[in-house]
């Protein structure tokens, strides 16, 4: 099959698809619209799996009305000025099924371990599937199947490559009084946006690669596509 032909039938089966489900208008504004500052509503120490726990922080004034959420892993003693902060989007299939498709599973599990041990925020963001949903995040599993990339399959979908928006996560740390941070994290476009949002990263740091058969593809296009600083080419001599 060439590469015609290939488009044509992902148009015929975009096109089926569109007509069996009934798919959002194209361009439609799904990500997190944050205007206003947010209170903190409550905190409540939850206790976690293999012994730890975590102060689960909830806002007023959250316009979308989805119920993010912080854990606050941190401790009383540690330097409070500068906060380990890392901002995770919602993915059902990775953080609770643990799916192979991707590594979100792995990365949350990552920052708990990680702030259990030494303090610090998790901001916990229900902006499921790069936030286009979790349906509309299977059907473009379904185009994956058959040849395209994350972002491929999103615009085939006629949805954004990324609609996820960081400004509720800024609003979420100034509630908390949280104003200088030590951000984890690959992705660029969480670093601008809380910088423009008034939050200041006073340094980086990258996230682990989890690298599975299943989801080489998807973290090749996380680094094509939105410059994810993970230097894939170092694990997969790692790997061999
Ligand atoms: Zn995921």
């Amino acid at each position: 099959m060439n590469e015609k032909n290939i488009n044509l039938s992902f148009e015929h089966m975009f096109s089926e698809m569109k007509e069996k489900y009934d798919y959002p208008i194209k361009g439609a504004k799904m990500t997190i619209q944050q205007n206003k500052a947010l209170k903190v509503r409550n905190s409540v120490k939850v206790p976690l799996a293999k012994d730890r726990s975590a102060n689960f922080v909830t806002f007023y004034g959250v316009e979308d009305q989805k119920d993010h959420v912080v854990l606050d892993f941190r401790k009383e003693k540690q330097n409070q000025e500068i906060i380990d902060v890392r901002i995770h989007s919602e993915c059902l299939t990775g953080d609770i099924f643990g799916s192979s498709r991707c590594d979100c599973g792995e990365q949350l599990q990552e920052a708990i371990k990680k702030f259990d041990e030494v303090g610090g925020v998790l901001i916990y963001l229900r902006q499921e599937g790069r936030g286009i949903g979790l349906y509309n995040k299977l059907d473009a599993y379904a185009l994956q199947l058959k040849g395209l990339d994350t972002y491929e399959a999103n615009r085939h979908l006629g949805l954004g490559d990324d609609l996820r928006d960081y400004k509720i996560a800024a609003e979420m740390l100034k509630a908390m009084n949280i104003k200088k941070i030590r951000l984890l994290s690959n992705n660029p476009l969480k670093s601008s946006q809380l910088q423009e949002e008034g939050i200041e990263i006073v340094e980086k740091v990258s996230t682990g690669v989890f690298l599975k058969k299943e989801n080489t593809h998807y973290l090749e296009a996380k680094v094509n596509h939105t410059k994810h600083s993970i230097d894939l080419a170092k694990y997969f001599a790692e790997a061999l």
